[in-house]
């Protein structure tokens, strides 16, 4: 049992003594203690299921024991920086994740994060092509550095730093984008900017396979508890044939495809291991981090020899980026998924709650979209579904309500008002059952 400060005294240490800016899930927030598989622990002891642990972190479940081993061990034997000296964690994990990757890609640069890993890979492509300018969709999250800002597409995420040679692209959305689901059309876009924005000649594109849309609409401290803002993607997969096209325009332009991998990745879609090949594209440079060391801080930068070859112009270096305890836990992240079959065990729960969400979307009209692939589907709520009108007060009694009931689901969307579900890979056909009843009563209650 959890015998440490209550919720109350955290979170007045939190408005006092952290950022202001910092925002939470539910009116009352949640001190989570303890993590077990698919389930979290409040200081109560009251077990939730996660289903949006996985955004954040966690790709083979919490606190899984071989993941904790490795980090033990290594920390036991040495903690140091990536750089000065050889290491046989880094080396051994990087050429574990070269072997999942397509093509020429297999040279391995670490990081401490999805943002630096998006800088690095952005100023890679400028380095590599000698141009400035980079295109990227409306909607995207890349990160909140100065030039993953520039990157991110939506207002509320960004502040005024200078966002030099940055291009948003039309965005692909299959819901309620203007060409539907023709990506081809989306594509067109791309050609123009390119054409009437920029020399002729571009740096590169980066793109998420899924969006994931982080919304702003959480509680903010600064903001007596109550007040709303809104916010990050909301899971919408790019129309098909989108990519390919717009592959081909890029490398026509002289310019690099960047894959952000950073959700998308590492399994989470069940057909494929990285969303990119959902696409059937392979990129020059891929990005990844977040559910890589499943808790622990690390991200990752994948691209050629060749392409890789341009950091030798300049010293490069990052301290702490793929570190040899954070490289042990990406390694023994690699071995669960494949020990576990958690690729497969995505594809199908993923496809068995993805029938069942559309299910209930015959049954409450408040849904107007299911969507989404493997573990990582997006449930939108609109309050018409013709004018797909944003039910953004609708979705936070809902999500209440389901935690009220054991259920902890994500949220995001520019409106706010998508449901995203990314569970711990490792999540059941039981747990989609209790999910989707619970769903259900939630929104029967509204
Ligand atoms: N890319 C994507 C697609 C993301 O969702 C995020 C984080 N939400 C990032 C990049 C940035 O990662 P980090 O927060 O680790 O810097």
């Amino acid at each position: 049992p959890y015998d440490g400060p209550r919720s109350e005294e955290i979170l007045r240490k939190r408005s006092e003594f952290l950022s202001p800016s910092m925002f939470h899930f539910y009116k009352k927030p949640l001190n989570i203690v303890d993590g077990k598989k698919q389930y979290l622990f409040d200081e109560d002891g009251r077990r939730y299921l996660d289903a949006f642990g996985g955004i954040a972190t966690v790709c083979c479940g919490h606190c899984h024991p071989d993941v904790i081993e490795a980090i033990i061990n290594q920390t036991k034997r040495l903690q140091h920086s990536t750089v000065l000296y050889l290491n046989n964690a880094i080396a051994d994990f990087a050429e574990a994740l070269a072997s999942k990757m397509p093509g020429d890609l297999k040279v391995v640069f670490f990081t401490n994060s999805g943002t630096e890993a998006n800088e690095l890979a952005m100023m890679i492509a400028r380095l590599y092509t000698g141009c400035h300018d980079i295109i990227s969709l409306r909607n995207a999250y890349h990160g909140n550095a100065a030039g993953t800002m520039g990157a991110t597409a939506q207002c509320n995420w960004k502040f005024n730093v200078v966002q030099s040679g940055v291009h948003h692209a039309l965005n692909p959305d299959q819901y309620r984008g203007v060409f539907g689901s023709d990506g081809e059309k989306y594509a067109k876009d791309v050609e123009e900017i390119i054409d009437f924005g920029t020399s002729g000649r571009v740096a590169g594109f980066i793109s998420e396979a899924i969006q994931i849309e982080h919304d702003f609409n959480y509680y903010m401290l600064s903001h007596n508890l109550s007040s709303i803002l809104t916010g990050v993607g909301g899971i919408l997969e790019l129309a098909p044939g989108y990519l390919p096209s717009v592959y081909k325009t890029i490398k026509k332009a002289g310019g690099l495809c960047i894959a952000d991998e950073v959700q998308s990745g590492f399994a989470r879609i069940g057909s494929h291991f990285w969303g990119f090949e959902a696409h059937g594209v392979v990129p020059d440079i891929v990005t990844m981090a977040k559910g890589i060391g499943n808790g622990i801080p690390i991200g990752a930068v994948v691209t050629t020899p060749e392409i890789a070859h341009v950091l030798t112009r300049r010293c490069y270096f990052n301290t702490f980026g793929g570190n040899p305890v954070c490289t042990a836990a990406g390694h023994a992240v690699l071995k669960v998924l494949e020990k576990e079959k958690l690729q497969e065990n995505a594809l199908v729960v993923g496809s068995y709650l993805k029938d069942q969400l559309m299910a209930l979307q015959e049954k409450h009209e408040i849904i107007g979209d299911v969507r989404g692939r493997g573990l990582m589907l997006g449930v939108e709520l609109v309050t018409d579904r013709l004018k797909k009108t944003p039910a953004k007060t609708e979705i936070l009694h809902v999500m209440e309500s389901m935690k009220d009931m054991g259920v902890l689901v994500g949220k995001g969307g520019f409106y706010g008002n998508v449901f995203r579900v990314t569970p711990p890979l490792c999540f059941s056909k039981e747990d989609s059952d209790f999910f989707v009843d619970v769903m259900d009563i939630s929104l029967s209650k509204l």
